[in-house]
């Protein structure tokens, strides 16, 4: 039997899950997903290879589909619940889904599916007078899941991993972070992307611990769950925690108090799937008593360097590699490189995915010959730390025969204190091959001449902006991140 399923036995009558006030124990979620197992079996019959794609809000009803799915041997493929009905199309598509499985309120976005006939249509209503069946013993190398990249560099791509992956990328972060069955984590990401899927939920039910979930991030609600006191583990991407201090620099000093206390009794706060600007990480350590614990992960490998949960968690930097994990930097040519240069970032590991699905050209490029995954993701290692310098093919600039971090300039004009945010890309140009810009969010109005005197005492004028465009948001992706492509079309 799946392992995570298995621990969830020895956890029986503990509370799993707390969904809109009412909690659900181990025992439920157990029982649950076998009926909607049998169900799928009832009405699909062998599901070896099947992919299911399902749309249900975060919540007790996802994790009964989602294990259902993996104890009837499917494919699970999660839909994105904010997404318009084309990028919904793309993935059921893509994936050429056999089964989708719907909860009542997407069934308006989803109804031209109804009646289709290579696409069987459940609804999450169907299956509740379902009579138990004996379920298939899965094989671990087969499929589990397909999720798609963010789509920050191109269109999302198809990632499939095998339950073996799965199991590798929880145990290891539950090792690595000490999850306990006494854990009690918000869940407040969406889930078809692996940090809430895998670093949330997988590592909190596999641990025995308790999920509560906040379907739609708000910060007013983020801090009255704090402030009741039970929640102790929490996960976030940067931007979330941005908006996070900013509500907190809203509230009265009175409550501002009461929340930085509650916060300090917390065990863990990590962040994570974009760079965290140290600004953000000193501001959050002044309200939570938390130093945020930044780690560096992806669709296609799930977490792979971390930094500690004890010891020393440096800004900036994304720590060391995880237990079990392979990493390796290398040059353009796949060569080993000393940790100490920039190079690509390269990783071999029970966590890696099986292939990008039905893409095995895209696939047969990711690895290098001796079998390493090619991250695409620049960084080196400073006294002892890996840093992220960018992705190689939009933050790493390539000006005048330099190659420049954007990520490096951002952190810098961040530190201007007219600057809320910024982007930096590098746009076409004849004379340099390309030319370092900057978007920037202003929380004041700010003269460019100046600006561009004061980033010249803080780095050489190589890297610095040739231009600069304030803007009122920087265009963002599902996950928070600022899709960089975009961004240069400003330009
Ligand atoms: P696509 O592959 O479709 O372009 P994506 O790479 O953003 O999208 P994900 O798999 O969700 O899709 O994200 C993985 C990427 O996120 C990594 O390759 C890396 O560039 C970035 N990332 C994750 N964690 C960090 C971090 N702590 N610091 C900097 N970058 C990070
Ligand atoms: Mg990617």
């Amino acid at each position: 039997m799946l392992q995570l399923i298995q621990h969830a036995f020895q956890f029986g009558k503990n509370i799993a899950v707390v969904d809109r006030s009412i909690p659900y124990s181990f025992q439920d979620l157990l029982d649950k997903s076998h009926q909607f197992a049998s169900y799928l079996i009832q009405e699909y019959g062998d599901l070896t290879e099947a992919r299911v794609a399902f749309i249900v809000q975060p919540g007790f009803d996802y994790l009964v589909v989602q294990w259902g799915i993996w104890r009837a041997g499917g494919i699970a493929v999660p839909l994105c619940v904010t997404y318009p009905f084309p990028s919904l199309q793309y993935v059921i598509e893509d994936t050429q889904a056999k089964i989708l499985v719907v909860s009542p309120e997407f069934d308006g976005i989803l109804a031209p599916y109804r009646g289709n006939p290579g696409l069987r249509f459940i609804s999450t209503e169907d299956f509740h007078q379902q009579e138990p069946k004996d379920l298939p013993s899965i094989k671990k190398d087969r499929g589990a899941m397909i999720l798609y990249t963010s789509g920050t560099t191109s269109l999302p791509k198809g990632v499939l991993s095998t339950h073996a992956n799965i199991e590798a990328q929880i145990s290891t972060l539950v090792d690595a972070w000490q999850w306990k069955s006494s854990d009690y984590t918000l869940s407040i990401l969406p889930l078809h992307h692996v940090h809430g899927i895998i670093n949330v939920n997988s590592c909190a039910l596999w641990a025995g611990a308790t999920i509560e979930f906040l379907p739609h991030f708000d910060a007013k609600r983020v801090f009255e769950i704090f402030l009741r006191g039970n929640v102790n583990v929490f996960m976030a991407v940067p931007t979330i925690y941005f908006k996070l201090i900013a509500y907190y620099d809203s509230l009265p000093k009175s409550e501002q108090f009461e929340l930085t206390e509650k916060m300090k009794t917390f065990r863990l706060m990590v962040s994570g799937s974009a760079a965290l600007p140290v600004s953000v990480m000193e501001r959050w350590h002044q309200i939570s008593g938390h130093y945020l614990l930044e780690r560096y992960g992806m669709t296609e490998i799930g977490m792979a360097i971390s930094n500690p949960y004890s010891g020393e968690r440096r800004a900036g930097h994304i720590g060391q590699p995880l237990k079990g994990v392979g990493v390796r930097l290398c040059d353009e040519q796949d060569n080993k490189i000393p940790f100490e240069q920039p190079g690509e970032i390269q990783i071999k590991g029970p966590n890696v995915f099986k292939e990008y699905w039905g893409k095995p050209e895209a696939t047969a490029k990711a690895f290098t010959k001796d079998g390493w995954f090619k991250t695409g993701d620049i960084a080196q290692v400073e006294n002892g730390y890996f840093k992220i310098l960018g992705r190689d093919s939009i933050d790493i600039i390539k000006s005048g025969g330099y190659k420049i971090s954007a990520l490096e300039i951002e952190e810098v004009l961040r530190t201007h204190p007219s600057i809320k945010d910024c982007g930096v890309v590098g746009i076409p140009d004849e004379e340099w091959g390309e030319k370092v810009v900057a978007a920037l969010v202003t929380n004041s109005p700010i003269d460019t001449e100046v600006l561009n005197q004061w980033i010249r005492e803080k780095m050489p004028a190589y890297k610095t902006p040739r231009k600069y465009l304030i803007v009122e948001d920087l265009p963002r992706n599902a996950m928070g991140k600022v899709t960089k492509n975009e961004l240069k079309k400003l330009f």
